[in-house]
């Protein structure tokens, strides 16, 4: 079966599993198999449980893979631990590492800590769903893909039965699905570290599971019976038929060895089922190891931390998705000529919070967090073979690209400014586009996109993620069913600029298959991020002037300081919102749920609520009593609209968002209190006009206004 036609039957069978057999449950041991499907539910939204046994005995590694899927997708994997009692009485009248004794001590020891634990967690599902491939062994090539499971009275599930190692590695790649470090150190299946080792040149995928023993099936119970090699239940304690599949592993074995187990060398004497081998020492070797057989292909940078080159890293967003990913691990590099700082020289105005110079802020992060992060100062439209080399040099697994001009009325306020918008905009974004695919290197480019590229106004429903389902009546031939890119509609020169990145984008995905993503984001309120709080030299900026004050910070700013809430004409706008915190989160979940090679762009609505801009300043002003001020409208807009927006994909990924709470209100209005004082009051009205029918000349400072 070629690779499209085996992921298209795995997909349709885990939907007809969600379908038709709801409570289902997949075994993931964190083998290669069961985190194709992992990824492939999490991607799809299915809704499909997750469990692994955590028999006691994992290696670090799979913990470590275990912490890095949480990462990745959120809570979606449920660990199931044995029975304390019982593994506490096994142990005491066994011994620790009893299994080494005799097959039979095995097989007890693999009842106590993975069969029985099974057999709980299984309780009440209708189904399971495991990873066995039929070529992993003998004992699984005439498995069904789906066959009554009578010992736990529920229907079991290979949706990978047919597929080959480079399949599965195929997919791992082109997702960049995170796997268990031991497997570029030879190990092809991983269980408990004191019953896996590497393999050697020449041998079977599972001959590194309980290798001092010979002439048995190495089945630890839960899907084939180690004595029979059918599906029955065993002896010790549950189990039939059928595996599941991790990977070379099962449910409870997990993979990986650790670190420092580091791959035993081959085995030799022990070559029988022995039980002269020590009870604490397993029988391996001295001889010496022959090269380890490597997966098929392996993810880039597997095992290692991931690499991020931050575009615009200095910025309102830029800063803060630095050092969270920074924080979470990654290698972080930052590229900003500063220009943002420079548009404050321009316009004569600071950021309300007394941001620091580069320089300071990289080492008060180095001091906070151990961690460093490594700066360039030039420009990205302009700079291409500086970026190239850098490229090189830096090997990203993901280019995060804020190297924009982000304001729309900036990008409004003349001729001048139109001009440096686009410019700047789009030659940026091409240059990374090209730099990425000269530099032949496989980077997902994970481009900040805006709400405002579909306009603000719809046909009634809800605005999809990218993506719009046509109908085309194309006469004689009757009615065709296409899927376009959603009309563009930008509202100001700035949104033109993001409406044209798709098409950079979209091009590229198709001409040279670079991996892209492309986030939709609203307009983002708060200040601070966990990271940017932990020293006062790693604030964030915070925005109040009419050109990049976004709505509600300069709602809170007002308030702050007693000056009317400025809502423009009837206030009737409808705008999609997310907290800063939950865009840092956000570009994390993009970066590492890349698109295939070859897909198209992934595009994900990047917001987590909406609200009317009159609604907003009533609520604001209900809780500090400041009053609401109607003023003209700036903006070429309609006076009113709905908006519908579609986050689905995020929520799915895992983002639980954060919602304008009052005590998160509450911790902005602390920042704009804390800083009033550095406030410029003349710079608080919006004046940047779309055309000359909506020019207005700046109103004067409200009685009352305190800083
Ligand atoms: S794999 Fe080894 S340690 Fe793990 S449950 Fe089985 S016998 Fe026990």
């Amino acid at each position: 079966m070629d690779y499209s036609d085996a992921l298209s039957d795995t997909l349709a069978l885990l939907q007809e599993i969600e379908r038709d057999w709801s409570p289902a449950t997949l075994a993931n041991a964190f083998g290669p198999e069961a985190m194709v499907m992992t990824d492939l539910i999490a991607r799809h939204g299915l809704d499909i449980e997750i469990f692994s046994l955590d028999t006691g005995r994992l290696p670090e590694e799979t913990h470590a893979l275990a912490h890095s899927v949480h990462r990745r997708y959120g809570p979606v994997i449920t660990m199931v631990s044995p029975d304390a009692a019982e593994v506490s009485e096994f142990v005491r009248e066994n011994g620790q590492n009893a299994f080494y004794g005799s097959v039979e001590m095995r097989e007890a020891c693999c009842g106590v800590r993975k069969v029985k634990p099974l057999s709980r967690q299984l309780e009440g599902k209708r189904a399971w769903i495991a990873g066995l491939r039929r070529e992993q062994s003998a004992t699984r090539r005439d498995l069904p893909v789906s066959a009554w499971d009578e010992s736990h009275g529920l229907q079991k599930f290979n949706p990978m039965l047919d597929w080959t190692k480079e399949q599965v590695w195929s997919y791992i790649k082109d997702h960049r699905v995170p796997v268990n470090a031991l497997h570029s150190k030879g190990y092809t299946s991983i269980g408990c570290a004191p019953c896996t080792r590497a393999i050697s040149a020449g041998e079977d995928e599972r001959a590194g599971r309980w290798w001092w023993e010979v002439d048995t099936v190495k089945e630890c119970g839960i899907h084939i019976n180690p004595l029979t090699g059918k599906f029955e239940r065993t002896s010790s304690g549950a189990t039939p038929e059928i595996h599941t599949g991790d990977s070379p592993g099962h449910v409870g074995d997990n993979t990986d060895a650790s670190a420092t187990t580091a791959a035993p060398s081959s085995t030799t004497e022990s070559a029988t089922r022995n039980s002269e081998a020590s009870p604490t020492t397993p029988p391996v070797t001295t001889t010496p190891a022959q090269p380890h057989v490597a997966p098929a292909t392996e993810p880039k940078n597997e095992g290692k931390a991931m690499r991020a080159l931050i575009l615009g890293g200095d910025g309102f967003c830029g800063w803060p998705t630095a050092l969270h990913l920074s924080a979470q691990g990654y290698e972080v590099a930052i590229v900003d000529n500063l220009s943002r700082r420079n548009i404050d020289n321009e316009l004569e105005v600071s950021s309300l919070t007394p941001i620091r110079p580069m320089g300071e802020r990289l080492r008060a992060w180095k001091e906070v967090s151990g961690k460093d992060i490594a700066f360039y100062n030039f420009d990205v439209a302009e700079n291409y073979h500086r970026l190239l080399t850098l490229i090189n040099d830096f090997k990203p697994d993901a280019v995060v690209h804020f190297a924009e001009q982000r304001a729309a009325p900036y990008s409004m306020k003349s001729s001048f400014h139109k001009r440096y918008t686009v410019t700047n905009n789009l030659n940026a974004t091409n240059n990374v586009l090209a730099a990425v695919v000269e530099s032949g290197q496989d980077i997902h480019v994970v481009h900040l996109g805006t709400m405002g590229v579909y306009g603000y106004g719809t046909a009634g429903m809800q605005i999809p993620e990218g993506y719009l389902k046509v109908k085309v009546d194309t006469g004689d031939n009757g009615v065709v069913e296409q899927e376009i890119l959603y009309p563009a509609n930008p509202g100001s020169i700035y949104h033109m600029t993001k409406t044209q990145d798709q098409l950079l984008l979209a091009y590229y995905a198709k001409n040279d298959q670079v991996r892209a993503t492309d986030l939709h984001q609203g307009i983002v309120w708060g200040t601070q991020t966990k990271e940017t709080k932990q020293d006062e030299r790693l604030i964030n900026r915070f925005d109040y002037d009419g050109d990049y004050g976004t709505v509600l910070n300069r709602f809170l700013m007002q308030a702050a300081i007693n000056y009317p809430l400025t809502v423009h004409g009837t206030g009737g706008q409808t705008r999609a919102f997310i907290h800063v915190q939950d865009t840092v989160k956000c570009i994390q979940i993009a970066i590492e749920n890349p698109p295939a090679k070859g897909d198209r762009v992934s595009v994900l609505n990047q917001m987590t609520e909406t609200y009317r801009v009159r609604d907003l300043a009533k609520m604001i002003s209900d809780r500090t009593g400041v009053e609401v001020k109607n003023l003209p409208n700036p903006r070429n807009e309609a006076d009113e609209n709905e908006l519908h927006v579609a986050n689905d994909r995020f929520l799915h990924l895992g983002l639980d968002p954060i919602t304008l709470s009052e005590g998160l209100m509450e911790e902005v209005t602390e920042i704009t209190k804390k800083y009033a004082a550095r406030c410029d009051l003349s710079k608080i009205p919006a004046l940047s006009a779309w055309n000359k029918e909506h020019r207005h000349e700046a109103p004067p400072v409200p009685e009352g206004t305190r800083l």
